[in-house]
């Protein structure tokens, strides 16, 4: 698990999930630090990047790598999102949110980056990842978002929910989907229950 900790407001989480062949970080978080270059000193495998959902606290740190697997019902979501976005504005955010003791330390060299249109490949509901002696499963539950997915890891039994399945799913946002439909992906992710 991989947390932002130089600010207190926002609470954003990635996984980087590690198997023989292949590496995969499930979120990028909020583009605040070179996530691309930490996870190369977490792992020497070359390094896959899924995003759950196209919400900025998932994909802020998309713009260091080359390309990402997204929902696909999100992908137009997300180059709308990405549009304009300089390093300078996230240089300004990140030292509003920081911690006062690393707010001095925000500078605008090579832990930022631009949001540009980036390589996009996209993710179906019954996607498999293959990481050599380990899967990763892909489970659209749309609801926070339309295409919003769970991952789910089959060997250590471990769901990587994000926020389409979690205590406080937020149901309010302009490409969110109708609560009745958000059942209906609930027990779409039921029937997988066993996995
Ligand atoms: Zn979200």
């Amino acid at each position: 698990m991989i947390r932002n900790s130089f600010s207190d407001d926002t609470e954003a989480l990635c996984y980087l999930v590690e198997g023989r062949d292949y590496a995969l970080l499930i979120d990028s978080i909020l583009g605040m630090g070179n996530l691309k270059a930490f996870c190369e000193t977490q792992t020497d495998k070359p390094v896959i990047l899924a995003n759950t959902h196209a919400h900025s606290d998932h994909f802020g740190g998309n713009f260091f790598f080359d390309s990402c697997y997204m929902p696909h019902r999100n992908i137009g979501f997300f180059q709308n999102s990405i549009n304009g976005v300089k390093k300078q504005q996230l240089i300004e955010m990140a030292k509003e949110r920081a911690r006062d003791e690393y707010r001095d330390l925000i500078q605008p060299d090579e832990i930022f980056t631009d949001w540009f249109p980036m390589k996009v490949y996209p993710l179906y509901d019954g996607d498999v990842f293959e990481l050599g002696d380990r899967k990763i499963e892909v489970i659209e539950v749309g609801g926070h978002t339309a295409g919003s997915v769970v991952l789910i890891d089959p060997l250590t039994r471990i769901t990587y929910s994000s926020n389409s399945c979690n205590g406080n799913t937020l149901l309010e946002f302009p490409n969110s989907l109708p609560i009745i439909s958000y059942m209906r992906a609930l027990l779409h992710l039921k029937e997988n229950q066993n996995n």
